[in-house]
């Protein structure tokens, strides 16, 4: 889960990043709201935390502007100010959930998770495949029920065979959906993420189709998985 913290208060932040990132959460954080919008410009993320008082702007007026442009994930205020018109306020400002300072951060990673679940129980269907499990959504992967670590691009790999049942991808095909345009990228760098989903999956997770690319394997082929 890839976090964004606008926190301008140098002590608070970096509790929040050493908290969050110690519950295996990658965490970027910015101390002002140019700084949030430039980060939201250059990176996905999953949920945002804002502070309400930022020293260049009104973080709530930050999550006006944000929310009006487009901006989906979900977010959850910070805030200091201790009354019930400003809860209200931050929630019609697109808020979804607030915290009060001060905080325990196990209760603002536990908010966190449970804000991720509520986004991907309303918009998403689970993609299953055998003992897999996909949520696009929060991109998690449950194998048999477990939870298996994946980085980025074994996910967005994933992703495309599974949203490709049944049908051969090429090479090129897959890296155009694991890559952005932008990336420079390694010859056997597709090869490489295969290995790893194999190895994580099970062997049957990817098929070869000789000179053609590759395609998701049969539904009961992730039984060798360890
Ligand atoms: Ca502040």
């Amino acid at each position: 889960m890839h976090v964004l913290v606008c926190e301008d208060d140098e002590l608070i932040a970096s509790g929040i990043v050493a908290g969050l990132s110690a519950q295996g959460l990658t965490v970027e954080r910015v101390g002002t709201a140019a700084a949030a919008r430039a980060m939201l410009k250059v990176a996905e993320f999953d949920v945002m935390v804002l502070d309400l008082g930022l020293p260049d702007e009104d973080g709530l007026k930050l999550l006006q502007q944000l929310r009006s442009q487009g901006l989906e994930i979900p977010v959850l205020i910070l805030t200091a100010r201790d009354s019930v018109t400003n809860r209200v306020d931050g929630l019609q400002a697109g808020a979804d959930d607030y915290l009060l300072k001060p905080f325990d951060l196990r209760e603002l990673a536990a908010r966190l998770h449970t804000l991720l679940r509520r986004v991907a129980g309303r918009s998403v269907n689970l993609i299953e495949h055998g003992r897999l499990t996909y949520n696009p959504s929060s991109r998690e992967t449950l194998l048999g029920g477990e939870s298996v670590d994946l980085s980025r691009r074994e996910q967005a790999l994933l992703q495309a065979l599974l949203q490709n049942r049944g049908r051969v991808l090429s090479s090129e095909q897959l890296k155009d959906s694991i890559y952005g345009l932008s990336d420079e990228l390694e010859s056997n760098a597709l090869n490489v993420h295969i290995h790893h989903l194999r190895r994580k999956l099970g062997n049957g997770i990817v098929e070869t189709v000789r000179g053609l690319g590759y395609r998701l394997g049969p539904a009961d082929a992730g039984e060798d998985a360890s």
